[in-house]
């Protein structure tokens, strides 16, 4: 519970902060990898120079995609209260990511219930946790594999979508830390994704449920309240409330 409330409050201070750490940090992050790409163009750079502007580099890029992230999230939701298609956003999410990965000989199924209830909710945002789930299931078979989503309604009225993958799997001793910002065990990555989607469903009265197996893949669940059920009850701070079954 503590670790709890400690995640929350981090997301929120993220969101305070965002509008300052925009103009603060934009400009000069922005200069930093500027300069150090204009660096990496020059001949007259060394071996050992060039691999520590190399650094430079990859780092300030990395961090202008934790800020992108940080900025998208910060966004004021527009529409909260939308009636959302899952299965059209979905494909949205799917229409823009499948390709890179089909290329590389990687497989994706779908499974979508044609009758699912729709959800409450931000279409915008429902779109980002589902874009971060399949790109993490894309990023856990680099060799290729098989990515599939599923929709349906449960026997206990939750509208379900599944991101499964047939990738790495996540090892036991790490599963406990994925939902904290900033954990990643990516070069490149931003330790962002699981944390602001949690965040996203369980503020839309869901919640988010991640099963994995080592070397045989990872199944990323998210439960939702259809609309049947009205607008989800959030209580700030009291997860404990949003995680009870309507
Ligand atoms: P990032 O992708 O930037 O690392 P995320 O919050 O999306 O940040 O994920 C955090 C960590 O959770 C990842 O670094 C990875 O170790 C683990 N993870 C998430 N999804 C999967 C998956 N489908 N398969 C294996 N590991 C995963
Ligand atoms: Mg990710």
């Amino acid at each position: 519970m503590v670790r709890k409330l400690q995640q929350t409050e981090k997301l929120a201070a993220i969101g305070e902060m965002s509008a300052f750490v925009a103009h603060e940090i934009r400009n000069p992050l922005f200069a930093i990898g500027g300069f150090a790409r204009a660096l990496l163009s020059q001949e007259t750079l060394n071996e050992t120079d060039t691999k520590k502007v190399k650094i430079i580099f990859n780092e300030s890029q990395r961090l202008e995609k934790i800020l992108k992230i940080i900025l998208n999230f910060a966004r004021p939701a527009v529409g909260e209260g939308d009636e959302i298609d899952v299965n059209e956003v979905i494909s949205e999410a799917l229409g823009l990511l499948r390709m890179r990965f089909e290329s590389q000989g990687g497989i994706v199924t779908t499974d979508l219930d044609s009758n699912l209830a729709k959800v409450h909710g931000n279409p915008d945002q429902l779109k980002q946790c589902i874009i971060n789930g399949i790109k993490n299931g894309f990023e856990a078979m680099p060799d290729g594999g098989t990515l599939r989503v599923e929709t349906k309604l449960s026997a206990d009225n939750w509208v379900i979508i599944r991101i499964m993958d047939s990738g790495e799997g996540i090892p036991d001793d790490i599963i406990e830390h994925l939902f904290n910002p900033f954990f990643t065990t990516k070069a490149g990555g931003t330790g962002l994704g699981l944390a602001m989607t949690k965040k996203i469903i369980e503020d839309m009265g869901g919640k988010v449920k991640i099963r994995s197996k080592l070397k045989k893949g990872t199944v990323l669940a998210f439960y939702l309240p259809p609309v049947s059920l009205g607008p989800p009850v959030v209580e700030k701070h009291d997860e404990k409330t949003v995680m009870e079954k309507p």
